[in-house]
């Protein structure tokens, strides 16, 4: 079985085709500058350099059709033909409260996602454009499912996810935290108890997705618990270029003193924040880190208040849980920054935490780089966000091609 991944952006498209009898990557790709002008790029795993090229894309319905040629292009594709793609899963940001788990999209399904674009208008708005454009191209009789970033932290406890605000708001708006990059943390805990050899609803795990937007899970028993991101994914941890968790007031007062409008400022903590705000040099940790070797006291600083703060909510989730059995990291910088896994490590040894500075060597490689003898295990684990799409998407949408 063949299934289409697709994270639609509002001017870009990510794609994957993979043969879910093997779990491989047949393809894979990007579409940018859609509605502009238009630019594919395509890896085949069969080839070293990449296909990259000028294509018309007026709209997401262009880029998708220019996804199946290259898909079915005899030199650079995959498969002979679109029938071959037996169905198209796609990442949606936001579920709302509506989904704790993925779904076949239907016209009501449409309607829920189309509810929630208030929670995220620069995200689910191109989700569903990258839905309607498959209809479009594919037809109905290609099922496609919908996979959600909030999904799998709807098992949070209102005690979790409640804003100390008055309780009106929420029932008027939903406002609440909903957490975010769920698929990834899905993926890297079920990993990691495969890697324990021990069932997920055994364990607490603390998994710390940091990467251009980072976000931590408690996640207690297989279900999360508790996450970092909130209302929206400017929750949380300082990051790339977004503030994180911030005193609400330097809002107002900022719009007061900076004469600008509430959206401005938000867009200011948004983009102009994070690593990139304090140090002045770049929200990319490699630039970062080369900052710091130069002797740079911003960069510095900007790294240790991202430290600080995994470190900060590490431990505040053991204590929500009652304890911890393992820690991950992942994504861009979990997966290949060592000096911030060291750092956040560091001086954890009363919680049963060390690692084992030899092993913390690697990158982006799956291992348990505790030290033998701690009580937690640490792991690096490369999240894989497409393959959870692609599992999801063959488990929804078998039993309606058997029909
Ligand atoms: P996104 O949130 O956009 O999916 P990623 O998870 O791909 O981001 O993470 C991208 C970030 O990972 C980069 O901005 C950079 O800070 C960091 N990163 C990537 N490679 C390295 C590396 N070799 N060393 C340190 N940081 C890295």
């Amino acid at each position: 079985m063949n299934v289409l991944v697709i994270n639609a952006g509002s001017s870009s498209l990510k794609y994957q085709l993979f043969d879910m009898d093997t779990k491989k990557v047949l393809a894979k790709g990007l579409c940018e500058r859609i509605g502009i002008d238009g630019r594919l790029t395509h890896q085949s795993p069969f080839k070293d350099e990449k296909y990259k090229e000028n294509v018309p894309m007026k709209d997401h319905a262009d880029a998708i059709r220019a996804v199946i040629d290259i898909l079915i292009d005899k030199e650079w594709g995959a498969i002979s033909s679109m029938d071959k793609i037996d169905a198209v899963g796609h990442r949606v940001v936001h579920g709302g409260e509506f989904f704790a788990d993925s779904v076949v999209i239907t016209d009501d399904v449409i309607k829920a996602i189309e509810a929630c674009i208030p929670l995220a208008p620069l995200h689910n708005v191109p989700n569903l454009t990258g839905i309607s454009a498959c209809k479009e191209v594919m037809g109905d009789n290609v099922p496609q499912i919908a996979v959600f970033d909030t999904a799998f932290h709807q098992t949070m406890d209102p005690v979790e996810y409640m804003y100390a605000i008055p309780y009106e708001y929420y029932e008027k708006y939903k406002i609440r935290r909903y957490g975010f990059h769920g698929t990834s943390h899905k993926y890297v805990s079920a990993q990691a108890a495969e890697m324990m050899g021990r069932p997920l609803e055994e364990l607490k795990l603390i998994t710390c997705h940091l990467g251009n937007g980072s976000s931590i899970t408690a996640i207690n028993k297989g279900k999360s618990m508790d996450t970092s991101m909130g209302f929206t994914p400017l929750d949380g941890l300082p990051m790339g270029t977004r503030a994180g968790n911030i005193d609400p007031a330097i809002i107002s007062f900022l719009c007061e003193n900076e004469g600008k409008t509430a959206e401005e400022v938000i867009n200011i903590l948004n983009k102009k924040s994070g690593m990139l705000g304090i140090s002045g040099v770049s929200s990319d940790f490699r630039d970062l880190d080369a900052a710091i070797n130069e002797g740079d006291e911003r960069a510095k600083l900007a790294k240790n208040m991202f430290v600080n703060s995994v470190k900060k909510i590490i431990g505040s989730y053991v204590a929500e849980m009652g304890g911890v059995d393992a820690i991950i990291f992942t994504a861009g910088v979990g997966e290949n920054d060592r000096s911030v896994r060291w750092d956040v490590c560091e001086h954890m040894e009363y919680l049963g935490i060390k690692i084992d500075p030899e092993k913390n060597k690697y990158r982006g490689r799956q291992m348990d780089i505790s030290i033998d003898w701690a009580r937690v295990r640490v792991f690096v684990i490369p999240t894989n966000e497409e393959l959870v799409i692609a599992e999801d998407t063959k488990k929804l949408a078998e039993p309606l091609l058997k029909k």
